[in-house]
This record gives structure tokens, sequence and C-alpha cells, in this order.
């Protein structure tokens, strides 16, 4: 079979189902802060999910750490993100650092590293310990359905977009594919939070094909902690070379393979790496998921053979969802550079914002379509850009602006693309978001960015 063979289908004809203010396609952490933002503008607002849960990479990827949400001292990204943080830690399903504990000292050092709550793009030796929030994947779901059903949201889960229903260069509505056969979801303004730009591409959006490692993330249960770390405390040389061979068997993993979890004895492991293969590609999704496989369970015989902490440990879970970091990446209005990361650059249309990086409202806009705003890791950036700025608070943060940004266009009947920016950053704000309007002392400002 080649490319070029190809059946017609008939056009057929979809139920409509839903008519709303907003439609949100995708339930992942920015499609929840989409939804919840637009809906507590007052607009009704459909969230649609092809999976059975809310949280996408977050709760079935099983990425367990929320970080990238601090610039020193300063924590940067609130909104949903802090209440998701909060709720789950209430039912001592996530842990941070609190304020007092967050710092450079060995000693806090050797508290928190192994929850993933240090900053690791520091060069200092230890690097100081920072807001990051370990979580447990059932929790996000069990929460997020919570704020969701408080907040009025028509969640529509098992629904899997398939096709944008464009007239006239404006999206009016989507079709997903449901076991009652085709639906029709019907809008006047739609949020793009596929993560894979699924929407956008289809309603005609121009995109960049990007891509970074593959991951098959998975838990491991039975791990005595303490020893594991009192190993690693004590003889780190024999440590190290353990160390090292488990990451040769995984082919790739970052410097701490498993991080402790707010389930005692379960380890998150957020590895191994994959190169080469394509997130959207069928084929590729496949051999991920054998490749991987078969990299953790060589890591399994080896930790119970060989690593102290790790003799009774056996696997909790893979991932139901495969850990795709990068696909399709909007062109959209304007598109991120690495160097605005780096420099910190401010721009005049700024609306969310990372750990001490900004986003402009333009890259959340495709250029060809009207209706249509997208949030997350698919937004407008180049590959290395998307790669420093893609974490789960930031994503969040532009779900945040772009579910502001649709309510503000269905309720008053101006287009997306003129609403004011500072109208969003106003209302993002007014709900306890950071929008990234009032820059940090070490933003950089370009003529270029305005
Ligand atoms: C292995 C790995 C490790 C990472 N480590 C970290 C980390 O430590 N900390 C951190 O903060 N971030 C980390 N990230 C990045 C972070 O997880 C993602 O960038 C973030 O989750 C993106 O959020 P999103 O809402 O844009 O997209 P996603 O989380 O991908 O959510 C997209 C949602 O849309 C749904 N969807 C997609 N297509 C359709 C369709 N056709 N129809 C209906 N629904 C659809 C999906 O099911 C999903 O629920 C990691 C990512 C990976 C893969």
């Amino acid at each position: 079979m080649t490319d070029n063979d190809l059946i017609q289908e008939s056009p057929g004809a979809a139920r409509v189902v839903s008519r709303s203010d907003v439609l949100v396609v995708g339930g992942g952490p920015s499609g929840l802060s989409a939804a919840l933002a637009a809906r507590r503008m007052g607009a009704s607002v459909t969230l649609v999910e092809r999976y059975p849960y809310l949280g996408g990479l977050a709760s079935g990827g099983m990425v367990l750490v929320l970080d990238d949400m601090h610039n020193g001292d300063e924590v940067t990204v609130t909104g949903a993100c802090m209440e998701m943080i909060e709720r789950m830690a209430k039912l001592d399903l996530c842990m941070y650092p609190p304020v007092e504990e967050r710092g450079a000292s060995e000693a806090l050092y050797r508290k928190w590293a192994r929850w993933g709550a240090f900053d690791f793009r520091s060069q200092m030796k230890p690097p100081p310990i920072v807001m990051a929030a370990a979580f447990d994947p059932d929790g996000w779901k069990r929460v997020a359905n919570e704020m969701i059903a408080e907040a009025g949201v028509n969640l529509r889960l098992h629904s899997w977009f398939s096709k944008a229903v464009v007239q006239d260069g404006r999206i009016r509505g989507v079709i997903c594919e449901t076991k009652e056969g085709r639906q029709a979801l019907m809008a006047e303004t739609v949020i793009d939070t596929t993560g894979d730009l699924d929407v956008a591409a289809a309603a005609g959006a121009a995109f960049s094909d990007g891509s970074y490692i593959v991951t098959t993330v998975f838990r491991l249960g039975g791990v005595d902690t303490e020893e594991a770390e009192r190993f690693e405390r004590e003889s780190p040389e024999e440590w190290a070379k353990l160390d090292r061979a488990a990451k040769r068997l995984m082919g790739g993993s970052w410097d701490k393979w498993w991080l402790k979890t707010p389930l005692p004895g379960v380890v998150w492991c957020n590895c191994p790496h994959m190169i080469g293969l394509d997130g959207i590609k069928v084929a590729d999704q496949t051999k991920a998921d054998f490749e991987g496989r078969k990299r953790i369970y060589a890591l399994l015989d080896y930790a119970r053979a060989s690593m102290p902490g790790f003799r009774n440990c056996f696997v909790v879970d893979v991932a139901p969802q495969l850990g795709v970091r990068q696909t399709r990446l909007l062109q959209g209005e304007y598109v991120v550079t690495k160097d605005d990361v780096m420099d910190r650059v401010h721009f005049q249309d700024t609306v969310a914002r990372g750990r001490d990086y900004y986003t402009p409202y333009r890259s959340m806009l495709p250029k060809e379509v009207e209706g249509l705003v997208v949030a997350g890791r698919h937004y407008s950036a180049t590959e290395a850009a998307q790669k420093m700025s893609r974490e789960i608070p930031p994503c969040m943060s532009m779900g945040h602006a772009a579910g502001v940004a649709a309510a503000l266009s269905a309720q008053s009947g101006t287009p997306l693309r003129h609403i004011d920016p500072a109208q969003i950053c106003k209302h993002v704000r007014a709900q306890g978001g950071d929008p990234g309007d009032r820059p940090s002392a070490n933003a950089t400002f370009l003529e270029k960015a305005a």
C-alpha cells in the first residue's frame, strides 16, 4: 500500500448533540483550564475528550510533577493549576515544598529532590528547591471531575474528534466519532486543546511538524525508597555505577529516572527515552509501546536483582497514554522562538506565562481560520522553543487565557483576533490567574515583540 492507495468515503450526516457558546476539544491540562475559565465567564461550555477520563498527559500519560511554575521565589502559574494542587493536597494526593522549605541547602535537597521539586535548570550544586508539585494520576482525574461538575461544564467523554465543520473560513463546530455514531457539536467559538493540533490542522490552519523524545511512562511499586535514598547517600560511587547501568538498559532517561509519588512505595519513572518516532503515526505509536515495554521489563529484572531498595519491586502500570511531547505546532500570528523563551521576552499582548517566560496572544491564533483559538503544547512556537515552554503549568496558563478569550468573543460577537489582550488579562486576574501582564524584574522588552 502507498500513500496514494485511497478509497472514497460517502459524506454522511451527523446528529447535533450540543450547541454552546464555547466548545473545548481535548480534556488535558490546557482543556480543563480553558473550560473552567470560559464557564466562569458565564459562557455555556462543552468539553470533549476521546478517553474515559480528564487529564491528558497529566493523568493518562502519568506525567506526575507540575513544574516550570516558579521564577526564583515567585510562583508564576496560579489559577486552575494551583486550585488542582491545593485540592489534591487536601486528599493527600499531592506533595510540594512549603514556602519555608524552598531554597538551596544540602538538607532541603535531600528532603525534596526525589519529589522532583528542584530547579532542574540551575547550575548550583545542589540545585535550589522550588515550587513544584508531585501528584497522583487518579487524584487528578477525581479533582478534575469535581471541578468540571461544580462549574457546570457539559462534559462529553468517549468522543473522538475527527472533523472540523468550517464555513466561509470560520469554524462552526466539530464532528466526533462515538459508539453511537458520528456526532456534531456546534459552537460560537472553538478551542483546540488536543495537544496535536487536531482541530486547527483539520480546519486548514498552517502548522509545522515537530518531534521530540517519546516515552512509555511507568510506575514501580514495592520500592523501599528510604533504603534506596540511604544507599545513594552513603555509597555514592557504587550507587552511580548501578544507576548508570539502569539508564543504559533504558536507552536514555533524565538524571533522576525515578521520583517519589504520594503513594508509599510507588515511584514514578519518566523514562525510557525513545527517539525517531512520530507521535501521531500509528505504526510509530505501536512500535513505541513494544519497544518501551521491552526496556521497562529489562530494567525491572535488573533493579530487582541489583538495586538496593528495589528488590521487591513490581510494575504497577504503564501509562495508558503514550508520552508524546511534541507533534504538530501551529504556525500562527506569531511564532515564539527559543530566544524569546531564553531571553524572557515580554510581549505587549502577553496573556499567559510559564516559569520566567511569556506567551503572546498571537501565538494562540491561527492565521487562516476564524472562531478558533489554541492552547497547550501545540501552540505557535518553533520546535526548540516548545521544548522549553510546554510543561503542564504553562499549558494551563494558556488554557486560562484561551477560555476567557473564547467567552468574550462568543458573548460580544467580536472576532477572536480582535479581542483586546488587556481585557483577557483583566478577567484572568479576576479568576485568580497570572496572565503575565505584570512582567517580573528579569523580563526583557524588545521592540520587535511589540
Ligand atoms: C513523557 C513526558 C514527560 C513530561 N514531563 C513533564 C513534567 O515532568 N512536568 C510537566 O509539567 N510537564 C511535563 N511534560 C509535558 C506535559 O505533560 C505536556 O506538555 C502537557 O500535558 C500538555 O498539555 P495539553 O493540555 O496541551 O495536552 P495533552 O496533555 O496532550 O492533552 C490533550 C488532550 O486532548 C485529548 N485529545 C487529543 N486528540 C483528541 C481527539 N482527536 N479527540 C478528542 N480528544 C483528543 C487527549 O486525550 C488529551 O486528554 C511531559 C510530557 C511527556 C510526554
